[in-house]
């Protein structure tokens, strides 16, 4: 299982792709997000795709911040059986800094013990403020230890 020391991976060219659609689908004025998907070895986990939150549920963004539908989630899964991958993270914007509202600790996208929740500040204004994103593993029961920001590689950045 997830550990603080596995950490996930993904491709320069997958993360700016990410950071742009965050920054399309914020528009700057509102928070945006995705559930990153991939496969996990024992020692990382690859992010190989995303499942964005307004592709799944047409009002995710509408009131400002993040919100899913319950049902949203089953599209989720359909993606995953489809695919063969799984969901290994979530991320989300924030229009300031990236910690973690009171709401994002009680409320996890997935509530499993060792999911990933990435919070890229300044609604993902950046694709090169690495040392501003947050990167918080869940623990379960809505206790979440803080990760050191993602580190970047020759092929990717470390999560
Ligand atoms: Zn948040």
């Amino acid at each position: 299982m997830a550990s603080p020391d596995n950490r996930l991976r993904i491709s320069w060219y997958k993360w700016w792709r990410l950071m742009r659609q965050l920054r399309l689908r914020g528009a700057g004025i509102r928070e945006s997000g995705a559930f990153l998907l991939g496969s996990r070895t024992v020692t990382c986990g690859w992010v190989t795709d995303f499942v964005f939150y307004d592709d799944i549920d047409p009002y995710a963004l509408a009131q400002g911040h993040v919100h899913l539908a319950g049902a949203a989630l089953n599209r989720v899964w359909d993606r995953c059986s489809a695919t063969g991958l799984e969901v290994i993270a979530d991320v989300h914007t924030h229009p300031g800094s990236s910690g973690q509202s009171l709401s994002d600790q009680n409320h996890p996208m997935i509530a499993i013990r060792g999911h990933t929740a990435l919070i890229v500040p300044n609604f993902a204004s950046s694709v090169l403020n690495l040392r501003g994103i947050g990167i918080y593993r869940h623990l379960g029961a809505r206790k979440w230890i803080s990760l050191p920001s993602p580190r970047a590689g020759l092929r990717g950045l470390k999560l």
